[in-house]
């Protein structure tokens, strides 16, 4: 079904190539100002709207994304896809890239040299840290970084901040506790610099090897954004408005000893949302290990997975923002 008379007459959709965004690269949440992210979600919630009334529609029809992921990837893979598809687009998948050209020893640059010639977009998530930024230093079209080892996730960011707009109609005057793997997880660095943005409030909980890297700690501080560190989260609890639960990132650890010593060392239970506010959520960009216990997911409060469908909206929000069709 071509929708596209409905599209126009409702929505900012259709050939807008003078549109800031079209042709652009989203490699880090430093990118975005605010008046982006109004852009942003305002499209995504559109998106929302459309899905909701006709599921699919032709909006990025004849248009092909890569999805380049040269690490495990559940929710970040299938909702690229899941977006182009309700978009009318289609998609090239390379999950295992050691099936690919990657393994006789392709070069990162020379394998998105190759994709971009097939393809309109490019997903890319790869173990190393600013490996986005290098590929977009040699595409001509978008990249999209779909996490850098341990660098950033901004679509993530993204995501998540529109599921906190969404869930608790705003942003600003929250406290918003990070708790798990702060060192190494790219979900919360990206987070905390978005939310810098905005006047909120951070608790970082984690366990003392685990903890915020100086130099985004550096970056709230240059923004004015008041933070603390914690190592217990109980007394956290009560001012949180937003629980951010993060997983121990094993594959980060170069001896397992280490990891074992630390994975459990927060598990969020019932018990813990006790003293919690009867109006917060409780947020993970999954995948749970056991960080969240199974009882958790029945409370109200537990967003986690309805965080991952505003993913989707936000996701088509910025295929056709790049490929200048928003
Ligand atoms: N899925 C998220 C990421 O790719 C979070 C995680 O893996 O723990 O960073």
């Amino acid at each position: 079904m071509n929708l596209e008379s409905t599209t126009r007459t409702h929505l900012p959709f259709g050939d807008k190539h003078d549109s800031p965004f079209y042709g652009r690269d989203i490699v880090s949440v430093r990118q975005f100002d605010e008046d982006d992210l109004d852009y942003i979600f305002e499209v995504a919630h559109e998106m929302q709207a459309m899905v909701a009334r006709v599921g699919t529609f032709d909006l990025l029809k004849g248009k092909l994304l890569a999805n380049l992921f040269y690490e495990p990837s559940t929710r970040t893979s299938s909702s690229f896809t899941a977006a182009m598809e309700r978009l009318g687009g289609s998609v090239i998948p390379i999950n295992e890239v050691r099936y690919s050209s990657v393994s006789k020893g392709e070069s990162l640059p020379d394998t998105v040299r190759t994709l971009e010639r097939y393809a309109d977009v490019i997903v890319l998530r790869h173990p190393d840290v600013g490996a986005s930024a290098e590929a977009a230093r040699y595409a001509s079209k978008p990249i999209i970084n779909a996490g850098d080892g341990v660098g950033e996730h901004p679509t993530q960011a993204l995501l998540d901040l529109f599921t906190i707009q969404e869930e608790l109609d705003a942003v600003n005057g929250l406290t918003v506790t990070m708790v798990g793997d702060l060192k190494y997880g790219r979900t919360v660095h990206s987070l905390s610099r978005l939310l810098s943005k905005f006047d909120v409030a951070l608790n970082l909980v984690s366990p003392e090897i685990l903890r915020m890297p100086a130099e985004i700690l550096e970056e709230l501080a240059e923004s004015g954004t008041p933070f603390s560190e914690h190592d217990a989260l109980d007394p956290v609890i009560p001012a949180t408005d937003v629980l951010y639960v993060t997983r121990v990132q094993k594959e980060r650890f170069e001896k397992e000893a280490a990891y074992e010593a630390v994975k459990d060392a927060f598990v969020v239970t019932p018990a813990t949302l006790e003293a919690a506010k009867k109006l917060m959520i409780v947020m993970h960009p999954l995948p749970r290990v056991n960080e969240i216990s199974m009882e958790v997911d029945a409370d109200p409060r537990a967003a986690y997975f309805r965080q991952m469908e505003y993913g989707m909206y936000v996701r088509m929000a910025l295929l056709a923002m790049v490929l200048g069709k928003a």
